[in-house]
C-alpha cells in the first residue's frame, strides 16, 4: 500500500497539483489550507464544505498529522519553550515569547546541524535529520491551535535548531503556508530566516519568497569568523555580504537585514572588533542585534559583563547603526538554540525554566 501523504505541510500551489490529480476543482486548495490553518482542523471528516466522496477518497490517500509536544518548559518571564517529536521520534525546539503587541515563534528547521559553531549547543549535538515541510509549519500550527493561549502568532523566527538554507525546500514550502492570505497570511516582515551564510541559496532566496533576513555573523573578519562559523572557510565574508547585497536589491522598495553579533567574553568583543565591524558593514543597509553569549553545559566560552557590551554597543550607534543588546526576555529565547534538547539528554535544566510537564 501506498504510504499516505500529509497535507499539512502542502503549500497552496501543492494543493493545487494534488487536487488536479484528483481531477477536483483548485477552490478545493483553498478550502483544506483554510480548514487545517485557519479554523485549526485536521479531522478531514469535519470539513463539510468537502462533499463526503471526495472527504472518503481522501481518508484514503492522505493524514493531516501534527508533529506531537513532548514537554513543555514555561520560564519565569512568561517564554515558553517546547519540545517537539517528529515522526522518527527526533526532538527539536519550539520557543514561544508572548509579549503584549507580539507574539512570536521561534522554530527548528533541522534536528541538530552540521555546522558546528563553536558557540552553539545545537552545533555540538551534530547533525540528525531536515525536518519535513509539514514538521516547520507544524510548528506554528500547534502554536496557534494546541498550546492554551488565546493570541495567535504573529511573527516567525527561524532561529531554533539547525540551518534553514541547509533545508531549503522544506523551509520555503512551509513559508508559502505561512504567507498564504487562505492560511496564515503573515507578510515578509513578520517572517525572519536566520542563516549562519548559505550563499548559494541567500542568492536564489529572491525568486522563491520574500522574507526578511538575518545573518549570524558573529565576527568582523575571516580569520576569526573561520574559527568561530566554520562554514566562513566555505563562504567566506566578502561573498556573503555580496549576496546579502543582491537579495535586498532584488526588492523594489527599500530593506534592511538584520545582522547578529552574539558577544562572547574575549573572544569577539574588544572596541577592535567593533571598530572592524562597523567598517565592514558601512555600505549595507541593516540594523545589527547584539545577543549575549547564553553558556551551556560543555562550553568554555563566557558572557562578556554588561558593561563591555554596553561600549561595544554605544560605539556602534555612534556611528549610525540602529543596534539593539537583547538583556532578558529575548535572551533566554535566541540562545535557547539547542540547549533545551542538550539539557534533556544531560538530563540538567536550564538555570531559567522554573516549571516543566509533559503533555
Ligand atoms: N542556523 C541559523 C539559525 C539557528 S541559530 C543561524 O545560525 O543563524 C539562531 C541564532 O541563535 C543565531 O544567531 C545563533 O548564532 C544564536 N545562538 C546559537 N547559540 C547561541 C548561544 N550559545 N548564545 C546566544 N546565541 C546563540
Ligand atoms: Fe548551526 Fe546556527 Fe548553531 Fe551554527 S549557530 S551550529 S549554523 S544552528
Amino acid at each position: 500500500m501506498l504510504e499516505k501523504v500529509n497535507l499539512l505541510g502542502y503549500s497552496y500551489e501543492s494543493l493545487k497539483n494534488f487536487f488536479k490529480e484528483l481531477n477536483e476543482p483548485k477552490f478545493r486548495a483553498k478550502q483544506l489550507l483554510s480548514w487545517i490553518h485557519q479554523k485549526g482542523v485536521i479531522d478531514i471528516d469535519l470539513m463539510t464544505d468537502l462533499n463526503k466522496n471526495l472527504r472518503n477518497k481522501l481518508k484514503t490517500i492522505a493524514t493531516i498529522i501534527p508533529p506531537k509536544i513532548h514537554k513543555e518548559y514555561v520560564s519565569e518571564e512568561g517564554t515558553k519553550k517546547y519540545l517537539i517529536e517528529l515522526a522518527t521520534g527526533s526532538i527539536v525546539e519550539m520557543v514561544l515569547i508572548p509579549e503584549k503587541k507580539r507574539q512570536t515563534l521561534c522554530v527548528s528547521s533541522q534536528a541538530g546541524c552540521a555546522l558546528q559553531c563553536t558557540f552553539c549547543a545545537t552545533g555540538a549535538q551534530g547533525f540528525d535529520q531536515n525536518l519535513e515541510s509539514d514538521e516547520i509549519i507544524g510548528q506554528l500550527w500547534l502554536a496557534n491551535f494546541k498550546i492554551g493561549h488565546n493570541k495567535p502568532i504573529t511573527n516567525i523566527v527561524f532561529m531554533g535548531m539547525g540551518e534553514p538554507l541547509l533545508n531549503y525546500e522544506a523551509v520555503i514550502e512551509a513559508i508559502k503556508i505561512m504567507k498564504d492570505q487562505s492560511s496564515y497570511g503573515l507578510s515578509r516582515k513578520r517572517i525572519t530566516i536566520s542563516t549562519s551564510g548559505i550563499v548559494p541559496n541567500i542568492k536564489k532566496l529572491y525568486k522563491d519568497v520574500d522574507v526578511s533576513l538575518a545573518i549570524s555573523l558573529h565576527a568582523p573578519d575571516d580569520k576569526l569568523r573561520n574559527e568561530i562559523v566554520p562554514i566562513n572557510n566555505k563562504y567566506p565574508i566578502k561573498t556573503l555580504i555580496g549576496a546579502c547585497k543582491n537579495y535586498l536589491k532584488s526588492f523594489e522598495n527599500k530593506r534592511t537585514l538584520t545582522i547578529e553579533y552574539i558577544l562572547i567574553d574575549e573572544v569577539n568583543d574588544s572596541l577592535e572588533h567593533a571598530k572592524d565591524l562597523a567598517k565592514l558593514l558601512t555600505k549595507l543597509s541593516c540594523k545589527i542585534n547584539l545577543i549575549p553569549f547564553n553558556s551551556f553545559n560543555g562550553s568554555n566560552y563566557k558572557r562578556p559583563s554588561t558593561a563591555k557590551m554596553n561600549v561595544f554597543k554605544k560605539y556602534l550607534i555612534g556611528k549610525g547603526f540602529i543596534t539593539t543588546l537583547r538583556v532578558t526576555r529575548g535572551d533566554a529565547v535566541d540562545a535557547a538554540c539547542g540547549q533545551l534538547v542538550g539539557d534533556l539528554s544531560n538530563s540538567i535544566k536550564g538555570k531559567k525554566l522554573i516549571k516543566h510537564k509533559s503533555i
